[in-house]
């Protein structure tokens, strides 16, 4: 080493055998999440990047790595596979990218709980669960590629969310193994609440090497699509048998999704199950809840227009999964690519009449996609993942304003700030944990606003 390295050459140095990424292409794709959603963040991200980029294979080369970059001051932003929408894994300070990818073995099932390394893609973990007879309780639509790190850290929950709600419901994360950034890093286990205080927090506390999550009863899910006619007429009845599908406790389902007219219209690879300017449910239904369901479809004046069983829709390797939750607003975006989105949360008391009230005041301009689901005390609700057509920031604003005026919680999308997202609560303990686990601040500087307060206030490098 010469006296003239810099911070970044000291780095690659003393791990002469990790998987470096330097190329500067490659360093700027894996900088990259699918913040493009928002026209809000494309332009303030745009320019956004790391120096470096690395790929580690095992828990001695990601101390390795961590242990330099303390010692350094360089900034961490740990990385999944990128699916992230809102910049969380875009390093706004540089630094490296620790892209754990390859950090990807499956650990064990026993009983209901599974544990794998953070990396693992979900659709791996499902693949291995299943032979036990368990399944992951959520997948988002992302699951082929998306990692158990990142739903973590990123990730809220999907489908399987409308029977065990949302990751942060109790008892769906049981415990994980993290590595603090320290020159000499340590590695400690949290269980229950005390590991929910790095859920959602886009790796700014802590890096998660493992998780330990509960399991739901491996089933080969059916999946249909209900067709309802084009009109308020039909839109209303739609969004009533959704509504009565999700609440129906004898019904075993995965996934319930409304999609109200033109939405149906930009799924361009179902078009031929979709007539043009239909009202759709995406479902996900155990076997024995087929003739249950579609009774009630019948009984809302709907028809199924589409069904597959699991193993057609294993031989298929086409889900309708990969048409809700935000693959709707992909594939809506690639036909018009004007479009953003919106996520929101309906009052499970009202949800009906809220979406109602906002279809009339907005309709047109807001278009309707829902997921039915449980939140995290329970209640059955959706949480609306609706496309915008964008005219300008001011607008989404006031659409936004508008939402909170009738009383739905908007966990705003065009912002790369945590509390930011979360209406600006945050519970303490997120910042205290990263006080404990990252006490130099390394982790994706810039995130947590209650973080860089407390700097400022008083310096907290130990
Ligand atoms: C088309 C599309 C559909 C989507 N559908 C859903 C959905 O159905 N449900 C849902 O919840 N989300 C959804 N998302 C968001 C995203 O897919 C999920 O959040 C996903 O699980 C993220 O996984 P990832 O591996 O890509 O994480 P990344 O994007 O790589 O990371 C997400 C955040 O977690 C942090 N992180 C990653 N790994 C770790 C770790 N080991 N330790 C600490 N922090 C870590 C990163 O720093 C980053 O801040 C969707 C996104 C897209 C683009």
């Amino acid at each position: 080493m010469t006296i003239t390295a810099t911070p970044l050459e000291r780095l690659q140095d003393a791990l002469p055998d990790a998987d470096w990424i330097v190329d500067v292409s490659r360093v700027a794709r894996l900088s990259q999440d699918f913040a493009w959603y928002s026209p809000v963040l494309k332009r303030q991200l745009a320019d956004k990047r790391a120096d470096i980029a690395v790929r580690p294979r095992t828990e001695d080369e990601i101390r390795g790595v961590v242990a330099a970059c303390a010692k350094e001051g360089i900034p961490i932003t740990v990385r999944g596979s990128g699916t992230g929408n809102y910049g969380q894994c875009i390093p706004l300070r540089g630094g490296l990218v620790l892209d754990l990818s390859a950090y990807n073995g499956f650990g064990w099932v026993r009983g209901g709980v599974g544990r794998a390394q953070a990396g693992i893609r979900l659709a791996a973990f499902d693949d291995e669960a299943r032979p036990h007879g368990w399944e992951l309780r959520w997948l988002p639509s992302t699951f082929r590629s998306a990692t158990l790190g990142g739903l973590f850290g990123g990730g809220f929950g999907g489908a399987g969310s409308i029977t065990y709600g949302p990751l942060a419901a109790p008892g769906n994360v049981l415990g994980l193994r993290v590595m603090t950034v320290e020159p000499e890093p340590r590695v400690l286990e949290l269980r229950g609440a005390e590991a929910m205080l790095l859920h959602h927090t886009y790796g700014t506390n802590g890096i998660v090497l493992e998780l330990e999550v509960a399991l739901a009863p491996a089933t080969p899910w059916t999946e249909c699509i209900a067709l309802f006619d084009a009109g308020d007429a039909g839109y209303a009845a739609a969004l009533e048998c959704a509504s009565a599908l999700a609440a129906a406790p004898g019904i075993s389902k995965k996934e319930v999704c409304f999609l109200g007219a033109p939405v149906p219209d930009y799924l361009a690879p179902l078009a031929e199950w979709l007539p043009t300017g239909c009202h759709a449910l995406l479902l996900s239904i155990a076997p024995q809840s087929e003739a249950p369901v579609q009774a009630m479809v019948a009984a809302h004046g709907g028809r199924i227009g589409y069904r597959r069983n699991a193993d057609e829709v294993r031989a298929g390797k086409k889900t309708l999964l990969e048409y809700t939750w935000n693959h709707t607003t992909l594939h809506a975006m690639k036909l018009d690519p004007t479009l953003t989105y919106l996520q929101t949360g309906f009052d499970p008391a009202r949800h009906v009449e809220q979406v109602k009230a906002l279809e009339r005041a907005l309709g047109g301009e807001v278009l309707m996609h829902l997921e039915f689901l449980r939140t995290k005390d329970g209640a059955l609700t959706c949480s609306g993942l609706q496309l915008v057509r964008f005219s300008t920031e001011e607008r989404l604003e006031q659409i936004m304003q508008i939402h909170r005026a009738h009383g739905v919680h908007v966990n705003n999308p065009h912002v790369y700030i945590v509390e930011d997202g979360k209406q600006g609560r945050l519970n303490p303990g997120v910042v205290e944990m990263k006080r404990r686990l990252d006490p130099q601040g390394l982790l994706n500087p810039g995130k947590l606003r209650g973080w860089e307060q407390a700097s400022q206030a008083q310096p907290l490098a130990a």
